[in-house]
């Protein structure tokens, strides 16, 4: 397969932008070779610029639902851009979005931002804001954007913790997890093992009165799905009640794409756990950078303007933005969410009986409509469980994908996303590729 255009793309890319490309994982660089710059998209498919097409199972990270280039929502931002683009004052679509969010969320309220790292930033803030207190927990493996205090490594502070000796005063419960993030700001993030209740009871027993909040991705997606172990998420929710913690759900990427209600509505998960505070990005901005944190209202209450805790955008609820996320979420019904689901089924059980039949150690794990494959044996409950699978094998699988015309994530550690414009052909096409694949993996 030529990939001269895009091969010259990158080399000019490198020259004005770092390692040519806007977003690390676009680079290519856990499996090698040249990234494909594409040119246009329509329903399932993507086209680069050598004009080759490749079935998509990337989606944008997520947000594409409804497929690209979706005739409805191309229309609505259409009619949308002849009224301007920008008014930077309050307008009608972000009420509406606002209203469809809340309808279908136990968020009570919703402020706008425009990535889903200004959603996790913000909603840390106001947790931090609310309880007066500084100390964040997460869990390893789980992304929640670039914020400094979130991109942290257990440190000593938590070695000490699993170590039962008494914490020293002053001593940092995280270290930086990459270069330019202050060791202030991991000092205060706690990191803990996945799915590990007695992990996180030890870390409320000790630092309880100290902390804000915990914060986690509904369903983990990115380390590849790690779905919680039966009940984890409501035990998470009552820890954090029973110490005056806010228990932050992050559905950036379960939102509006795991069911219709995000990872919160998915069977046997809800469980009587109700999140205080909420992230979402990807599907609600249809396309456009558009990302929401809310909640409890009396939580929510504490913003700026009405009160103490200060949050701004220039371009916040942009009403572009607000009317493709709105057409998305207003087309995505109950009958898209079973498409979908019965899609993902599909590629699931076609993916595990190939690589069942070339011999290649796998797992596929997934929540709802999301799911992702791991090239290894045996399933996965947390990060260690994840990286411990055969990346090479990975980077072959996907690139005779690739060559056959089907775009999977650049990584072994991501989801893979279906939308409701994979039709028969398009899942075909996967259906067809996937047996060279296997073979080329084994
Ligand atoms: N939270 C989760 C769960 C995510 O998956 C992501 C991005 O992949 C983010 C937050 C950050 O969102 P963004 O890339 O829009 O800043």
């Amino acid at each position: 397969m030529s990939t001269e255009q895009s091969a010259a793309l990158f080399e000019r890319a490198r020259t004005v932008t770092p390692g040519g490309v806007n977003s690390p994982v676009r680079a290519f660089a856990a499996v090698g070779g040249t990234p494909r710059f594409m040119r246009s998209a329509s329903g399932a498919w993507l086209t680069d610029v050598d004009g080759h097409d490749y079935v998509d199972l990337v989606c944008s990270w997520g947000p594409m639902l409804l497929g690209h280039a979706h005739p409805e929502v191309q229309a609505a931002i259409a009619a949308a851009i002849a009224r301007g683009t920008s008014y930077g004052t309050p307008t009608e679509p972000e009420v509406e979005l606002a209203e469809e969010i809340v309808s279908r969320t136990p968020a009570e309220q919703v402020r706008f931002v425009s990535s889903g790292t200004e959603a996790t930033m913000s909603a840390i803030r106001l947790a931090r804001g609310f309880t007066g207190r500084d100390v964040v927990v997460k869990f390893a493996g789980c992304y929640h954007g670039h914020v400094d205090s979130l991109l942290a490594s257990a440190g000593s502070g938590v070695a000490t913790l699993r170590g039962s000796q008494a914490h020293t005063p002053g001593r940092p419960l995280s270290v930086p997890g990459t270069a330019g993030v202050p060791a202030g700001s991991a000092a205060e993030t706690i990191v803990l093992p996945y799915n590990d209740r007695d992990a996180v009871t030890e870390a409320f027993a000790q630092y309880g009165t100290r902390i804000a909040c915990l914060v986690t991705e509904a369903v983990p997606g990115n380390m590849g799905v790690v779905p919680p172990a039966p009940g984890f998420n409501s035990f998470l929710a009552q820890t954090c009640r029973e110490h005056g913690a806010l228990f932050i759900s992050d559905e950036v990427m379960t939102g509006f794409r795991a069911t219709r209600e995000g990872g919160w509505g998915l069977d046997g998960a809800i469980e009587g756990w109700v999140p205080d505070l909420m992230t979402f990005g990807k599907v609600m901005g249809g396309g456009f950078p558009a990302a929401a944190f809310g909640g409890r209202s009396d939580v929510m209450a504490h913003l700026a303007p009405e009160g103490p805790v200060y949050q701004a955008g220039t371009l916040s609820g942009n009403p572009i933005a607000t009317t493709a996320g709105l057409a998305t979420l207003q087309l995505a019904t109950d009958e898209v969410y079973e498409r979908l689901d019965a899609t993902a089924a599909t590629i699931r059980s076609a993916v595990a009986e190939a690589l069942t039949a070339a011999g290649v150690p796998h797992v596929v794990q997934h929540a709802g409509t999301m799911f992702s494959v791991f090239f290894r044996e045996g399933a996965v409950r947390d990060y260690s469980e994840a990286g411990a699978q055969d990346t090479a094998t990975y980077a072959a699988f996907f690139h005779s994908m690739l060559d056959q015309g089907v775009y999977l994530p650049p990584s072994a550690f991501e989801c893979w996303f279906v939308s409701a414009a994979h039709d028969d052909r398009a899942v075909s096409a996967i259906l067809d590729a996937l047996p060279s694949a296997a073979t080329a993996a084994a």
